[in-house]
């Protein structure tokens, strides 16, 4: 679809364009880049003091930006909006060395999901007692691992992964799970990321009494202690009330096993989950107002239970990183088909799977040059052979875009780097951290000789 150029510059004989010498407002909205993002001359941007072109040049295209005072603001703003809680950042929204130093020097703790994420985090120097393992199918490694290594807590998603984890733990020692119940609450931006109803692979029922009898087996294995129940109820969750129906139907599951076993959990943790814009305009989830709601409903359900209120750990993960990221690209080929402006540029789905996966919507702005072009609609799609590879739909770029101009993608900090693939053997973009005014290279390109490397020729 293309729009009209709402800013005509082509002359209309009733109205006269205005002069411009600036980009038209709609092409220049900061609003969902990372706090420190300035306007450079000739259409420039910079993050955390280093200018977009100039990363862009250095490091080539595509390449992922991350802010680390973002990241560092983003992890204090969950401790002040929840001083009594346990915050966790999820590791597999984005998951680096200088990730895990980051978010521990910040006091945050971190959930992961596998061997890899664990050793990871335990190579960064992260205390391993700080670290949740999760996972609906934890291999015996992953089990076997998180054990050596001593982690603080293992969320138990299904029954049969109770015995194995009693056995690894061994007679003389003592674990900390969690258990993970749906809540029976739909939440969340897409069907795909919705984790908090029956009917999908995670977690285990309220509503058919899985959860019930999950708990009780724990209880009754000597090597497992359970300090709380766990829910995670889905992903992009911009509003509170979810989170509170979900606190309601686990403090009433806590009433009914302090009746039938008389124990009551010290923590209650209830995953992340917390949605941010993408775009400007898009709801974001309010911190305070979900930690006052959280705070209240916590009250008033235990004291009508008559339980003591648990401690509450909480979850983050695109929230804490999104933000901070910034991904570039270079733009390879502009084509007019139909009634579509198609921008094609030098990454896509195989360092972005989201708009593919569950429709992520994004806005990527020209960076790098200066124009005063109107806006048109126009279609970012990525270089890989799927027509569904497309980065942003329907977005207003200016209306003179043309090959080897630069994009940036703001929110792009979660769920990229972590999910891409070598599809079409393009290789993963690097990660470059900025700070004060200095860029490193945390992770560095994916070369040819790396995936070479790999096929061993049999
Ligand atoms: C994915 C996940 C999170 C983080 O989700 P976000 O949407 O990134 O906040 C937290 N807890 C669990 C168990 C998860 O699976």
């Amino acid at each position: 679809m293309t729009r009209a150029p709402s800013h005509a510059s082509r002359g209309d004989a009733a109205m006269p364009a205005p002069l411009l010498t600036e980009p038209p407002a709609e092409l220049d909205d900061l609003s969902v880049f990372p706090a420190s993002t300035a306007r450079l001359p000739h259409g420039d941007l910079s993050v955390g003091g280093v200018a977009l072109a100039g990363l862009a040049g250095r490091f080539g295209t595509p390449v992922y930006v991350l802010d680390e005072d973002e990241v560092r603001s983003r992890c204090r703003t969950y401790r002040a909006a929840f001083p009594d809680a346990r915050v966790l950042y999820a590791a597999k929204a984005f998951l680096s060395r200088a990730m895990a130093r980051w978010i521990d020097e910040e006091g945050l703790g971190l959930d992961v999901c596998s061997v890899g994420e664990l050793e990871l985090a335990h190579a960064a120097g992260f205390p391993p007692e700080r670290m949740v393992l999760h996972g609906n199918a934890k291999t015996p490694h992953d089990i076997e691992t998180a054990l050596r290594l001593g982690v603080g807590r293992i969320v138990v998603d299904s029954p049969s992964e109770i015995a194995r984890i009693a056995a690894l733990t061994g007679p003389g020692g003592r674990q900390k799970v969690m258990v993970r119940v749906v809540p029976g609450v739909s939440a969340g931006g897409h069907e795909k990321i919705r984790t908090g109803t029956d009917g999908q692979k995670f977690g285990l029922s309220l509503t058919d009494g899985s959860a019930q009898h999950a708990i009780a087996r724990v209880l009754g294995q000597p090597q497992l202690e359970l300090t709380g129940l766990h829910c995670h109820i889905g992903s992009q969750i911009t509003d509170a009330k979810p989170y509170a129906v979900a606190v309601r139907r686990l403090v009433g599951l806590m009433a009914r096993i302090k009746d039938n076993h008389g124990v009551t959990f010290p923590e209650l943790d209830l995953g992340g989950g917390h949605g941010v814009a993408h775009r400007p305009g898009d709801p974001a989830l309010d911190l305070t107002a979900l930690a006052r709601r959280l705070g209240a409903e916590l009250a008033t359900s235990c004291a009508a239970a008559g339980l003591p209120v648990p401690r509450t750990v909480i979850e983050p993960g695109r929230a804490i990183v999104a933000p901070a990221g910034v991904a570039l690209y270079r733009v390879l080929a502009v084509k007019h088909t139909g009634p579509n402006l198609f921008v094609a540029v030098d990454g896509g789905m195989s360092d972005n799977p989201r708009p593919a996966l569950y429709g992520a919507r994004y806005a990527p702005r020209l960076i790098g040059r200066s124009t005063t072009a109107g806006p048109v609609a126009a279609t970012v799609v990525g270089r890989h052979c799927e027509a569904g590879d497309v980065l942003a739909n329907d977005v207003l770029l200016p209306g003179d875009i043309r090959s080897g101009d630069l994009l940036a993608v703001p929110v792009a900090g979660a769920y990229q780097v972590s999910m891409a693939s070598s599809y079409n053997l393009v290789g993963r973009p690097p990660v470059v951290a900025v700070h004060d005014g200095t860029a490193r290279l945390l992770i560095r390109r994916e070369t040819q000789e790396d995936l070479r490397r790999r096929d061993v020729g049999a």
